[in-house]
């Protein structure tokens, strides 16, 4: 089964207006609410490809029973901590070839809800073989948190995909245990190594041999359109992507890591576990919704991605 979790969920608004008129009255006709937050995008992924998966994180409030709701809808077991704050709303407008977003920050966190967590997270370990870890950390939490969930996971022998950015991405690289993969993009890596995106592309190899990523086994740096970068224990793979008509890239690092997810619970070989992160990627962006894919294209996919060590 693969674990995943999400601290920060929210109920996603998207409104489609022709026009957004500023500072006056919008009525909007074409709506859509869904279970939002990356780590249920890498749920959705994961379960479309046949894999049981469990979703856990925080919730509260009536949204946090939309989201419970939405997941059984769609299959998807869940197992969430319930907290005494509301889960947020994050609300996209599409207007004019524009997205406009408004994103609430969502709710504090207490001490006792974070242990609660905790012990919730120790019973699905047992049933668990590859844990994911998405998005940034609730108000409250401490941002070395991610490291108690790799430590934890890691007692267990499970692996650990943590796909998050800014302080939590550098507070578990600075901490033992590491987690065993990442999948930063570039604006990612960029800021965590506080330097120029552009000489991190020309230098690939050399930066991910630095000191901060010792320990982690498996760093996937996504580029969009260009398909990955990988360095796969002291292996080192350039992975291609065919041109594809994109609709909405909006998830696709998330349909990546469900991929990876996947691959690593079915014991894959590598280059074969990265040929389904991609096509995962690629068919999340060929998708209006976000965290989705037309997993029937799959095979078809994979065979057109290639993988050069
Ligand atoms: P993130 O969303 O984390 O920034 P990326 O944008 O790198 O991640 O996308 C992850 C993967 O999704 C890519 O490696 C690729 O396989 C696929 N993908 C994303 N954008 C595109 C695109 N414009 N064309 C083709 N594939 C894409």
């Amino acid at each position: 089964m693969i674990l995943t979790v999400t601290m920060n969920p929210s109920v996603d608004i998207m409104y489609q207006l022709d026009e957004l008129v500023l500072d006056d009255v919008n009525r909007v006709q074409t709506i859509k609410k869904t279970a939002g937050g990356k780590g249920l995008n890498v749920s959705r992924v994961a379960h479309q490809q046949g894999e049981a998966v469990t979703a856990t994180g925080l919730v509260g409030g009536e949204l946090g029973e939309f989201v419970k709701h939405q997941l059984t809808e769609q299959g998807i077991q869940h197992h969430f901590s319930m907290i005494n704050g509301k889960t947020r709303n994050c609300i996209a407008i599409i207007h004019e070839g524009n997205q406009t977003e408004i994103l609430e920050s969502g709710p504090s966190i207490s001490e006792e809800e974070v242990e609660a967590f905790i012990t919730e997270f120790e019973t699905l370990l047992p049933d668990s073989d590859v844990v994911t870890i998405s998005g940034s950390l609730p108000t409250g939490v401490s941002s070395a948190f991610y490291t108690r969930l790799i430590a934890k996971a890691t007692q267990h022998h499970i692996p650990v995909l943590l796909d998050t950015s800014g302080t939590a991405l550098a507070q578990a690289l600075s901490r033992e245990p590491k987690p065993t993969m990442i999948k930063p993009n570039l604006s990612e890596l960029a800021s965590l190594l506080q330097t120029d995106e552009q000489q991190i592309a020309d230098n690939l190899a050399e930066y991910l041999q630095q000191p901060l990523f010792k320990g982690v086994d498996i760093i996937v740096v996504s580029l969009g359109a260009d398909g990955a970068f990988v360095k796969w224990h002291d292996s080192f793979y350039r992975v291609t992507i065919p041109k594809i008509d994109v609709v909405s890239p909006v998830g696709s690092g998330d349909a990546t890591l469900a991929g990876l997810a996947v691959g690593l619970s079915r014991e894959e070989q590598p280059e074969v576990i990265l040929k389904r992160a991609m096509a995962a990627g690629m068919l999340n962006a060929q998708q209006q919704a976000t965290g989705m894919i037309e997993a029937s294209k799959m095979t078809q996919m994979m065979s057109e991605v290639k993988v050069h060590q």
